[in-house]
């Protein structure tokens, strides 16, 4: 790889260089919801050189979708947004494979969609959908970057399947959804952000805090490590 490639500031941290390089061309990274996470963790993860992006999204782009979905242009209201998203990864990226998927994530096919990845990245915004992709990545053992955020908060939890704690050993199941969820730009880029890292630590094989969620406070601007345990009756665990 020639020093004046676009890697070149990547192939100069010590943690990657030509062989982490490699590794990120060598692999495949499923992430499901090309939104407001969907936007900053689908972009860092092209321009860093992963080499096969399968994008999930069954949605077409609205106007709403505008404060924080960077993908978009208004002129892209009503298009597909994951051939939309596509479009506009390709121009920074035209070295990688982009496999956008305009489907909706269900029990029937969520097995399929997600296997052969070797990380999938959650940036869907419904609970259930999150408990779907959760319960399949710790069928194929897969593992999983989560993210969330709620107006200024938000979370990302790194999860290695049936190994460290799930979503749902975190969730009680009681706490009500709120449709559509609030969210600034801002602090949705700043947990994709973190989401991007981490799959890009767990592709370098890298040191990654499984098992802890990292809590974003957008309004006391502070982060929180909170480790959490594996509940033995959960479903990752059977
Ligand atoms: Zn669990």
């Amino acid at each position: 790889m020639s020093k004046n490639s676009r890697y070149e500031r990547q192939l100069i941290v010590p943690q990657i260089g030509e062989e982490g390089q490699e590794k990120l061309k060598n692999s495949k990274v499923t992430v499901i919801g090309c939104g407001g996470l969907g936007s900053p963790v689908l972009t860092y993860l092209a321009m860093a050189g992963v080499g096969h992006l399968r994008m999930i999204d069954c949605d077409v782009v609205s106007l709403t979708n505008l404060n924080r979905q960077f993908f978009f242009e208004e002129e892209n209201v009503d298009q597909e947004k994951c051939e939309t998203a596509a479009t506009f990864l390709k121009k920074r990226n035209p070295e990688i494979t982009l496999e956008p998927i305009c489907t909706m994530v269900t029990e029937e096919n969520v097995d399929e969609l997600l296997k052969d990845s070797d990380v999938v990245v959650d940036c869907v915004d419904r609970v259930a959908t999150r408990r779907m992709i959760g319960q399949a990545c710790t069928k194929l053992q897969i593992p999983l970057v989560e993210g969330g955020v709620h107006g200024f908060y938000g979370y990302v939890l790194p999860i290695n399947p049936g190994k460290s704690a799930c979503l749902e050993c975190v969730e009680t199941g009681t706490s009500k959804e709120m449709i559509p969820v609030p969210a600034i730009g801002a602090a949705v880029g700043v947990i994709g952000s973190l989401q991007a890292v981490e799959c890009l630590k767990m592709i370098l094989e890298l040191p990654v805090s499984y098992g802890t969620m990292l809590q974003y406070d957008g309004i006391y601007g502070e982060f929180e490590q909170i480790p959490v345990a594996v509940r033995k009756d959960c479903s990752c665990q059977k």
